[in-house]
């Protein structure tokens, strides 16, 4: 799941950062609105945090200039406590949930796995699929209740396929939702990831549909052992 995180505040920014990559996100960060809503406009993101006090752009004209523009990735307002015109001016621009200044870091991931959720329309955080269940919240993957152990790369190529459960999504995709703007982007890796995941996972529950992309089975079907 890839995050843009809109904040000019350098700490908070900092903060943001390390505790989204922490819990597996790819993540771009923008210092300004201008910035920001360029990067909201042309870039594919599954959610997006972003600050209402900005230089440049501040963040409500960002926030109504993306749903104008029919952009319509979860928004979560940062607000400054006691302001709730503040909070009603984000509802109305158009954002999905908000926290207040100073929060708790596990707040906020809390609401951003929620509404990463409510998007892709599951309403647990564990994802299941046949034998595989992906805990959202603890990160943490298992085949018929065993856990399986991935690396943050793996991780985010099955909480990807999963969220999108059946399916079909392209390498391009993928690529932009699992690595950052910076990334040197190489759509074979993304083959070698899922070669690796399927010997982890087992082979059949990541179908490749040929000159399309990558699916995960949905539940009804019977797991294949070719390819
Ligand atoms: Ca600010």
């Amino acid at each position: 799941m890839r995050i843009l995180v809109v904040e000019d505040d350098p700490g908070i920014a900092a903060q943001l950062k390390r505790t989204l990559e922490d819990a597996d996100y790819t993540v771009d960060m923008a210092n300004d609105g201008e910035e920001g809503h360029f990067l909201g406009d042309t870039e594919p993101y599954d959610a997006v945090i972003l600050d209402l006090g900005l230089p440049v752009m501040d963040g409500i004209t960002v926030l109504e200039r993306w749903r104008a523009d029919g952009r319509s990735m979860p928004v979560l307002i940062l607000t400054a406590r006691d302001r709730w015109r503040e909070k009603v001016a984000g509802f109305d621009a158009g954002a999905d949930d908000y926290v207040a200044k100073p929060f708790q870091m596990e707040e906020l991931l809390a609401r951003l796995r929620a509404l990463i959720r409510r998007a892709a329309g599951h309403a647990t955080s564990v994802i299941e699929c046949g034998p595989l269940a992906i805990d959202t919240r603890a990160g943490r993957v298992s085949v018929n209740g065993e856990p399986i152990k991935l690396t943050g790369h793996e991780y985010k190529l099955i909480a990807y396929l999963a969220h999108e459960r059946g399916r079909v999504v392209s390498r391009t995709e993928l690529t932009e939702h699992i690595y950052d703007q910076d990334f040197d982007r190489d759509s074979n890796t993304i083959e070698v990831f899922v070669g690796r995941l399927r010997r982890k996972l087992g082979n059949g529950l990541i179908v490749t549909e040929r000159g399309l992309g990558y699916r995960l089975v949905d539940d009804a079907e019977q797991p294949e052992s070719s390819d």
